[in-house]
């Protein structure tokens, strides 16, 4: 399927409604992007791209960055990830720390952040050296040797970061965070920061799309069976209090981020990205959500 005049017609259509949703500027430094940007891009399987707009422009990645921590503590420690997080969606904002109380400090799932900073500490627990090891293994991913954290995003993030500083020591004084709280807190506002292209983007989730495998890649990152219940945890808990709106208007697993990008996943065809900074209330990109849905219902394709 020639996907490029469906990706141009949802871009031309789309393009100019952008006044509703707001920049991440509870993250000082994410703020100064320029709210008007918009890029897609599909990745098939087998390598075709089809691209419109920003597509080739870098994006603060945050939220999507824990699919790819979960993906590589999976191939450390496997299905022992289970014991620590769960696998339901919360139904609460994405930092909320309502639940982690009465749940004793047993995040719902990988992709809200209490999820994710479990995953840090476990990262933390069995690299020798966490920081540059999953950028190297994200570099590998995107295939951009040259990916880099942003600095200046993570120092940011880092002096507003209360809430997630409470989220480490709430989940820390119930024993599910073994490293110090500030190394874990560390690692999690720099994994956040690293930057991608939309392009470098579906390229770093097509293993995802075909079973852990992909034509970029030199053997597979996971085996099927742990590419399924990826795919399942971002199909029920991607988009923390909207992820049921996405499986309902969508239809893709996929993955949201503060930063306004999107990745979908249509397991043996192929990854799509959507890039657009301004946000619903819920923390997910605005454009991003109606450019998905519009090309679900366009094109007929999704795993349903
Ligand atoms: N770094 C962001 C935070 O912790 C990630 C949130 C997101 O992208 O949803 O607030």
């Amino acid at each position: 399927m020639d996907f490029s005049l469906v990706l141009n017609e949802i871009h031309d259509k789309l393009k100019n409604r952008n006044s509703e949703g707001k920049l991440a500027a509870y993250i000082p430094e994410l703020a100064k992007v320029d709210p008007c940007k918009f890029g897609i891009h599909l990745l098939s399987t087998d390598g075709k791209e089809y691209c419109v707009g920003d597509y080739n422009e870098k994006f603060s990645i945050q939220s999507v960055s824990k699919v790819l921590s979960l993906s590589l503590v999976m191939s450390i420690i496997g299905e022992k990830v289970w014991d620590r997080i769960g696998v339901e969606p919360s139904g609460n904002p994405f930092n909320s720390i309502v639940q982690l109380e009465y749940e004793k400090g047993k995040p719902r799932n990988p992709f809200i952040n209490a999820g994710a900073l479990v995953l840090a500490d476990i990262l933390v627990t069995h690299l020798k050296d966490p920081k540059k090891e999953f950028l190297n293994y994200l570099r590998i991913l995107s295939g951009n040797k040259n990916l880099q954290y942003n600095e200046k995003v993570a120092k940011s993030e880092k002096s507003v970061g209360y809430k997630n500083a409470s989220l480490a020591n709430m989940i820390k004084s119930y024993g599910n965070i073994e490293n110090d709280v500030d190394v874990v807190l560390d690692f999690y506002f720099h994994q956040c920061s690293i930057e991608m292209t939309c392009a470098e983007m579906s390229k770093a989730f097509l293993p995802f799309a075909t079973h852990g495998e992909a034509y970029h890649l030199p053997e597979p990152i996971l085996t099927k069976s742990r590419v399924k219940r990826i795919n399942a945890v971002m199909l029920s808990c991607g988009f923390y209090d909207e992820s049921g709106e996405f499986a309902y208007k969508v239809g893709l697993p996929g993955k949201s981020g503060v930063g306004g990008g999107i990745v979908a996943v249509q397991p043996d065809q192929f990854s799509i990205t959507v890039w657009s900074p301004k946000l619903n209330e819920k923390g997910n990109s605005v454009l991003g959500m109606k450019a998905l849905e519009l090309f679900t219902t366009k094109t007929g394709i999704s795993i349903f």
